[in-house]
Formats: structure tokens, C-alpha cells, sequence
């Protein structure tokens, strides 16, 4: 059987560079269009992007031409998988258009994201949330839907909570993020600002920590989502880091535990729903016991087999206070948090019977 032909739309930006990375060589998915903006459309790919991912540009693309991104230019290709890294304020219209005409979008900005029709997905943790898109009314008239991914934050915390939530239920949370520039996209903030500084404030972020934890850890009763309740205090910060997000949480937890067993629910943790899937990671959580870990510089790309790098989320410093367990956390922002998350969701959803 060939590969899959898909879209990127916002292709140009940082989210973008890292969707063309790990879309390079997918054993399912063929990159057939790159769109952006009028502003980019007609030019040549490798002389448009100035390059901020790590690595090469794949040479697969570096001489494609950049499209604007209409619905006809899609299906003339044939492709009807669209990842879109479009800034949200563009999301809002292009987004609900393209599935509107029947098109699969796998989108990573916020402007669905808390729709009640809409699934923020992670197959690792909510995998049943999907249904939802049987709901959307593109699906019922065009077959067309919009998956989005959490914010970048969200993504890894969830993942680390999710074991926690499980075995021994989560009474509340207090969450404090040390968040990567490369989430600002590129430029992203003025050197003058951040050099030798740290900025305790992202806008609307505090907010979708809480919002977006609270829906993906919600249970879907066949008819929409009820959202997990537990209190949470998100406090977000931007540090002068390149990639990966790093947070502590400190978790009330619903019934005793000791660290042993908290670390065991860590270790144990696989998603079966993401079983052969290439981009998921073995294990989505990697426990460090060295007291200096996870650090960004170190355990930004954890994460096996090679396609799953930086997919996995690194936790370490794991103690308990009281009826507490406090720990850090680090997952790679533009990977588990962006763009290898979206293409994990479009590889389970083939699996479901979705593509
Ligand atoms: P970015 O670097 O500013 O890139 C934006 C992209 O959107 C560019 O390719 C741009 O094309 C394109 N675009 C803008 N207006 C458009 C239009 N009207 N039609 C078509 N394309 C248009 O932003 P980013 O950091 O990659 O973020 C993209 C999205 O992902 C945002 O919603 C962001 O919140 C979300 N996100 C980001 C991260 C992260 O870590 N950075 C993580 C999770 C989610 P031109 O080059 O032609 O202007």
C-alpha cells in the first residue's frame, strides 16, 4: 500500500519545521504540501525558511514549492491529512473551512481547543476521546474534522499525571513551568527581555494549563466530555531556554502511597492504544533517579525507538510531602507538545479507521 499524502499548513513557522521533521521518511505519511501565507506562497522552500529546528532541512523538501493554503490546492493533490501549525487567530477561520470540505485537520493551535465537539487528544491517556469528532458537524456533512493537540505545557504534564490519576486518584495540583523561547515560535521574545532573565508571565497560559488538563483528564460518557475537577494552580514562566519545557508539580493524591509506589505508577506507565504506532515512544515516561534530573540540555529527545525521540516525558526529583508527591517534569515542546504529538494523533486515528 503507499503512503498517505498529507498537508502542513503554517509550514514556514517553527511548529512547521518540526512537523516537516517528523514527517521526514514517515513509514505512512508522504509530505505532498507545504502551505503558508500569501506573504510566502511561490517561493522556493529552502531559500523562503530561515531554519530553527535542530538539524538539517530535510532535502526532501528544501527545493518544494511553498502554496497558499485554499482547500483547492489540497485536494488537487490528492491529499485530504492536513497538520496545521497555523497561529490561532488563522486557525479560527482556515481551520473550521478545511473541515467543512471534508479535510482531516490535526491542529495544534488553541482556537478549538475547548470546543465541546472538538477532542484534545493524547492516545496515551485519552484515547476514547476521539468519538467526539462524530459529533463535529463537518463530520455529518462533509466527513471532515478538526483533532487538536493540548498547548505545549499541557502535553507533558498530562502524561505524567495521567499514572497518578489512575492508581491513586488526584485530590489537586500545583503546577510551576520553566518554559522553553522555542514555544514562542521564532522570532519569539526580544533578547532585550529575556537575556540573563526569566519572564513569569505567558499570555493566557496559566489559564490553559488549567482548562486543557482539566478536559484531556475528563472522562467521555459517549456523549461529550466530563472534565476532571481537581483544583489546579498553574504559575508559567518563559526562561532562556532553547527547547524543553520543564515544570514541578506538586499533587494531593487521593490514597496513600509511599515514592516507591508513586515511582512504580511512573515506570509502569504504556499506552496500549499506542501499540506499533511509529511515533509512539516505548516508554512514555522515563523515570531519572540522579538528583540533578531532567534537565532540558540532557533530556529534551528522550524518548525510543529513533522516531519516538523527544516523545517521551523525563520525571525525576520524585519525593513526598505529607499527603503530596512533588516532582519534576521535561518534555521536548515542539515535539511531544507540537508536532509529533499531531502526527501521532493522525497515526492513531488511521489505526481507528479515521484516515
Ligand atoms: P510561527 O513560527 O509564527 O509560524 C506561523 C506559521 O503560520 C507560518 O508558517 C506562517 O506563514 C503561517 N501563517 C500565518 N498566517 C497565515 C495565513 N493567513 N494563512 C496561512 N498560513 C499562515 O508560529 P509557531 O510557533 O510555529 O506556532 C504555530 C501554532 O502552534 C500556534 O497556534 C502556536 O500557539 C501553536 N503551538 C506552538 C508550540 C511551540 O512550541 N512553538 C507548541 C504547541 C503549539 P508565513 O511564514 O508565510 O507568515
Amino acid at each position: 500500500m503507499g503512503k498517505i499524502p498529507v498537508g502542513l499548513v503554517g509550514a514556514t513557522g517553527m511548529v512547521g519545521q518540526w512537523f516537516a521533521r517528523c514527517l521526514e521518511d514517515h513509514p505512512w505519511f508522504e509530505l505532498e504540501v507545504l502551505a503558508a501565507s500569501e506573504r510566502s506562497a511561490g517561493g522556493v522552500y529552502g531559500e523562503l525558511v530561515k531554519w530553527v529546528a535542530d538539524g538539517e532541512m530535510p532535502e526532501s523538501i528544501r527545493r518544494k514549492k511553498v502554496q497558499s493554503a485554499e482547500p483547492s490546492v489540497f485536494a488537487d493533490r490528492g491529499v485530504k491529512v492536513i497538520f496545521s501549525a497555523l497561529p490561532a487567530d488563522r486557525a479560527q477561520a482556515l481551520e473550521r473551512r478545511l473541515a467543512s470540505e471534508g479535510f482531516f485537520v490535526y491542529s495544534n493551535a488553541s482556537a478549538f481547543r475547548m470546543e465541546p465537539d472538538v477532542p484534545i487528544l493524547l492516545p496515551e491517556i485519552n484515547a476514547e476521546h476521539i468519538s467526539l469528532v462524530e459529533r463535529q458537524r463537518s463530520r455529518r456533512e462533509s466527513g471532515g474534522y478538526i483533532i487538536t493537540n493540548a498547548n505545549c505545557t499541557t502535553m507533558g504534564l498530562v502524561i505524567a499525571l495521567k499514572p497518578l490519576q489512575d492508581r491513586f486518584g488526584i485530590e489537586d495540583l500545583v503546577v510551576s513551568t520553566y518554559q522553553a523561547l522555542s514555544g514562542a515560535g521564532y522570532p519569539g521574545v526580544p533578547s532585550m527581555d529575556i537575556s540573563a532573565n526569566v519572564l513569569p508571565y505567558i499570555e493566557n497560559e496559566d489559564d490553559k494549563v488549567v482548562n486543557e488538563t482539566h478536559k484531556m483528564l475528563g472522562r467521555f460518557d459517549g456523549k461529550g466530555i466530563r472534565p476532571a475537577a481537581f483544583p489546579v494552580i498553574a504559575s508559567c514562566s518563559r526562561v532562556a531556554v532553547r527547547y524543553g519545557h520543564l515544570e514541578t508539580a506538586v499533587v494531593r493524591l487521593g490514597k496513600d502511597f509511599d515514592e516507591k509506589l508513586a515511582v512504580s505508577a511512573f515506570r509502569r506507565f504504556r499506552s496500549r492504544a499506542c501499540e506499533g504506532l511509529p511515533t509512539a515512544p516505548v516508554e512514555p515516561i522515563i523515570v531519572r533517579e540522579e538528583r540533578d534530573r531532567p534537565q532540558p540540555r540532557l533530556d529534551c529527545d528522550a524518548g525510543s525507538p529513533e522516531r519516538a525521540r523527544g516523545m517521551a516525558v523525563t520525571v525525576g526529583r520524585i519525593r513526598k510531602f505529607d499527603d503530596r508527591l512533588r516532582f519534576y517534569l521535561l518534555s521536548h515542546n515542539t515535539v511531544r507538545g507540537a508536532a509529533g504529538a499531531s502526527v501521532l494523533n493522525a497515526e492513531f486515528a488511521k489505526v481507528r479507521g479515521y484516515l
